[in-house]
């Protein structure tokens, strides 16, 4: 079975070819284009390299296309990307201007292109279905609440990864094989203590700090947008509320440009003066500019929050993991954000840490109690594992059900219709 995973930016497009066959789950292709000014060559290019390489001879050899959806109104999980769900997406929009337009674009394309392939998201809030209550809720009216002001977490997919991944590494393989079947078994799966508390960084253009407490995410620094949490590359991260009114009544801005602001010119962006990508701030602060250094700073002492806030929740953690582009590349970073925390457990082995780029690694002393280490994410494998499993169960079902219930079985998983059901209220 193979299973294409697209990555769609307003202005990229990255792929990912994964063959599912006798119990092995196998990398075929990896690719992508930046500053894709039309998507839809890019689809066709994208389909073309696969079929010049005799990865697949048609497109009908695939047996779905999965994407890392990012938000839906009332729809989470891993759902057949219908009209429905389309238009679900768009109207969070506003909420993820950034991640979900050129998503709904991409998949629609994709939908002209190959009518008679499935298509199927994993959406990022997949991973916090679960969280307490006190976690998801902020201090709003009931009404709000109900609207769907919440926190939702992003980053899912990737979190879900470390979630499984550190299990693994530490030799909790039941809290592993529950982190998998997450999607299947939900929360309730049982697991035998004692208990693996992790705390996954996922630093890169996007950044978010989750709590897992054995497979399950528990918290996330991540609110109701994308745009929460810690500063992001371009986008602001938390700000109270109350500014946004200010600085309009103040300044005469429209919301549509503060909107803008808050998306493209905030972040680290702003505050290091112009820097969007990690690898020139650190250059920049490492030549002694001071607005870098400060941006530096300020997601140092950010993350710290969040990894403090977590410490608490979990009572000490057992892990503390670093991943994606920043976490993945840049030991300066994961020292300064683990200094002067041993007694909370945390501490650097220097040597380890200044080695580990770009692969798995513990990069603590083996004896202290928090294992520090870096594992690098696999977003995509995790989107084509939900995506086969959704195709595995649909046609498991199919295959039994009488042919006027096949219609009722194509509808998404049973989380969507439990938060819509919610929501509708
Ligand atoms: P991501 O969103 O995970 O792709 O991460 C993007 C960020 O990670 C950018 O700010 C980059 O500067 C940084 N990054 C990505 N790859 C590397 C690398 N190989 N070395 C250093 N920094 C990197």
């Amino acid at each position: 079975m193979k299973i294409l995973v697209a990555n769609l930016g307003s202005t990229s497009l990255k792929w990912r070819l994964f063959n599912f066959a006798d119990g092995q789950e196998q990398l075929l292709h990896k690719g992508g284009y930046e500053r894709v000014t039309n998507h839809s060559k890019a689809i066709s290019d994208c389909l073309n390299q696969l079929k010049s390489e005799s990865l697949i001879r048609r497109e009908q050899d695939l047996a779905a296309v999965g994407f890392k959806t990012i938000m839906a109104r009332g729809v989470t999980g891993c759902v057949k990307l219908n009209d429905g769900v389309l238009e679900a997406m768009e109207a969070c929009n506003h909420i993820a201007p950034a991640h979900n337009p050129p998503y709904v674009t991409g998949i629609r394309l994709f939908a002209q292109r190959m009518p008679s392939v499935p298509l199927i998201g994993l959406f990022e809030t997949a991973f916090y279905q679960w969280m307490p209550p006190a976690m998801t809720r902020y201090a709003v009216p009931e009404a709000w609440h109900a609207m769907g002001i919440r926190r939702w977490g992003f980053h899912g997919a990737s979190h879900k990864y470390i979630a499984e991944r550190s299990a693994e590494l530490i030799g909790h393989q039941e809290v592993a094989q529950r982190a998998r079947q997450l999607y299947l078994g939900g929360a309730s799966t049982p697991t035998t203590p004692p208990d693996l508390r992790v705390i996954s960084c996922h630093l890169g253009g996007s950044s978010s700090i989750t709590a897992i407490l054995n497979g399950v995410a528990v918290g996330t620094s991540m609110g109701f947008s994308p745009q929460s949490g810690l500063p992001q590359n371009n986008r602001v991260g938390d700000l109270d509320p109350f500014a946004l009114p200010f600085l309009m009544r103040s300044t005469g801005m429209s919301l549509e440009d503060a909107e803008v602001a808050l998306c493209t010119e905030s972040g680290l962006k702003a505050l290091s003066g112009g820097y969007n990508d990690f690898r020139d701030i650190e250059e920049q602060a490492n030549q002694g500019n001071a607005k870098a250094e400060l941006a530096l700073a300020v997601l140092v002492q950010q993350a710290r929050h969040w990894i403090g806030s977590f410490l608490a929740q979990l009572n000490g953690a057992d892990a503390l993991v670093f991943t994606a582009g920043i976490g993945e590349n840049r030991p300066a970073l994961r020292s300064a954000i683990c200094a002067n925390l041993d007694q909370l457990g945390i501490y650097l082995d220097e040597e380890a840490n200044q080695n580990t780029l770009a692969a798995e690694g513990l990069i603590s002393p083996s004896e202290w109690p928090v294992k520090v280490m870096v594992i690098p994410t696999n977003e995509e494998l995790v989107v084509a594992r939900e995506v086969k499993r959704y195709l595995d169960k649909m046609q498991a079902t199919v295959k039994t059900a009488r042919p006027a219930a096949r219609k009722e079985q194509e509808k998404p998983v049973a989380s969507f219709s439990k938060i819509k059901s919610k929501l509708e209220k």
